[in-house]
């Protein structure tokens, strides 16, 4: 999915873009408003490889950076003997899901913190039994928490100082770019809003990579003093490394910290992929943890469809993010609620069409069905053939209101009226030309009147079904 910012920016609901990005984002990090702020757009795609914590800090070991020794375990004895066999003089246990803000949430279990530091090993298997299986809730999970199946056993070190730094991919600077604050382990975005000053960047030129100059100029910024600076810089360095071997859009530490024996470590680790590379990334991608990944929207990535599911009941089927984005807007604007965001992409077959509508029609939060297509490089012959195919197999119930424009539009008989069978009384035309756009989705908020499968269905025996429509 691409969201720019430049698009929120011109957008009409910014509550729907926000809803859209939390859900989208949910597994990312937060750190996307501060991009905003900062005119950094990103683009990500289709659905984002998500690792956690321990997979992440597994890949910075073999980097070079320094990250505290760690075991991983799914069940409460594992995690006992996982911190006797550590040795260590504190022992932090953190349970690991694909959300930041765990040191502030809260499990259904009634324990506080998905993080939790104890000198005492013979604690963690009680407190592993109160993480593992339930669900944590946090600032950056849906209201319902995500269930809890692996927790990390580290050894813990006295944090002197806690500060934040990120590498990621920005639009605005044609390249990584990286992003560091000595106000660290605390929401960025909060430094980003109260104290601004506190935020400082350093471009990064591609071909050169990060220049001697520029990690020390970062390290002295986040406030790292005498021989900690140089330590600093040089994690800098090899976290740079990573962010190129591995092909990532974003690596998160929050926080990189100072210990009293002088030592700069990465205690928590947030790593996005560029999808575009998983042919050269097996390895990575091969990690991808998909249990927290919602079905619907995993099925829709089988069919390379972006999806992301929303609150509202009118089901969106549009091509364009863009166009996505904006349908959804001008729902909110006319009082309604977009169940979900769909781009269906420019080179669309038929089948995905037909999949998407599946996807749609098994939500049974859908009341009614709103098609807003631009036939830019889709072929419009092409959508109204896997629509009339949905709607005779999956004997649709809901109202549908189609909008197509563009390329084989003119199959579409623009000027006689369509009779609305299940809707008598009404006098609705199924293709409703651009500018009417916006009258289109009023309708489809309003549900005044609409277009059934009958309707489709002649359109299918007068113009030819399947893809003999050119
Ligand atoms: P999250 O960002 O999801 O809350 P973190 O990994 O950042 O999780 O942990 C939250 C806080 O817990 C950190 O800001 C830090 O203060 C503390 N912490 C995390 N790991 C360690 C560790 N190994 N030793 C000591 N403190 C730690
Ligand atoms: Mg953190």
């Amino acid at each position: 999915m691409v969201l720019h910012s430049a698009l929120f920016r011109v957008n009409m609901a910014a509550s729907i873009v926000s809803q859209t990005v939390a859900r989208g984002l949910r597994g990312a990090s937060a750190n996307h408003l501060f991009l905003d702020k900062f005119k950094c757009a990103r683009v990500s795609s289709r659905r984002w490889l998500n690792l956690q914590e321990y997979q992440s800090k597994k890949l910075m070991q073999e980097s070079g950076v320094t990250v505290q020794r760690f075991y991983v375990a799914d069940n409460a004895p594992d995690a006992l003997q996982a911190a006797k066999r550590l040795g260590a003089k504190e022992i932090v246990l953190k349970a690991q899901i694909l959300a930041g803000g765990r040191g502030k949430g809260v499990f259904d279990s009634g324990l506080k913190g998905g993080v939790h530091l104890t000198k005492d090993p013979s604690v963690v298997g009680e407190l592993a039994k109160k993480m593992l299986g339930y669900s944590l809730t946090t600032k950056q999970t849906p209201k319902e928490g995500v269930k809890v199946k692996t927790v990390m056993v580290a050894e813990a070190l006295d944090i002197t100082r806690e500060t934040y730094f990120a590498i990621l991919m920005d639009r605005a600077c044609n390249g990584p770019v990286m992003v560091g604050s000595p106000q660290g382990g605390m929401d960025i975005e909060e430094v980003a809003d109260k104290t601004p000053e506190l935020i400082f960047k350093e471009v990064i030129d591609i071909f050169e990579g990060v220049r001697d100059d520029q990690a020390l100029r970062m390290a002295a910024n986040l406030g790292f003093k005498g021989p900690l600076e140089r330590q600093a810089a040089d994690q800098i360095k090899r976290l740079y490394d990573l962010f190129l071997k591995v092909d990532a859009t974003q690596v998160e530490v929050n926080p990189l910290g100072e210990t009293p024996e002088g030592q700069v470590v990465c205690f928590d680790a947030k790593i996005n992929f560029d999808d575009n590379a998983e042919f050269r990334q097996k390895a990575v991608f091969a990690m991808d943890d998909m249990s927290e990944s919602d079905p619907t929207e995993m099925e829709a990535a089988k069919w390379d469809l972006k999806y992301i599911g929303l609150d509202g009941n009118i089901a969106c089927f549009v091509n364009g993010a863009g166009l996505a984005m904006a349908t959804c807007d001008i729902i909110d604007l006319h009082g309604g609620k977009p169940a979900n965001f769909l781009d269906l992409g420019g080179g669309v077959k038929e089948k995905q069409v037909y999949e998407a509508f599946k996807l749609l029609t098994a939500d049974p939060k859908v009341e009614a069905i709103l098609v807003n297509i631009f036939g830019g490089i889709v072929n419009c012959a092409i959508i109204a053939n896997g629509i009339t195919k949905a709607c005779r197999e999956l004997e649709l119930k809901v109202p549908l209101v189609v909008r197509l424009e563009g390329q084989h539009y003119c199959f579409w008989d623009t000027t006689r009226p369509v009779t609305i069978r299940s809707f008598p009384g009404t006098n609705a035309r199924m293709n409703i030309p651009t500018g009417v756009m916006d009258r289109c989705i009023q309708v489809a908020v309003g549900v005044e009147c609409m277009t059934s499968i009958l309707d489709m269905t002649e359109f299918a025996s007068t113009h030819g079904s399947s893809s003999g429509v050119q």
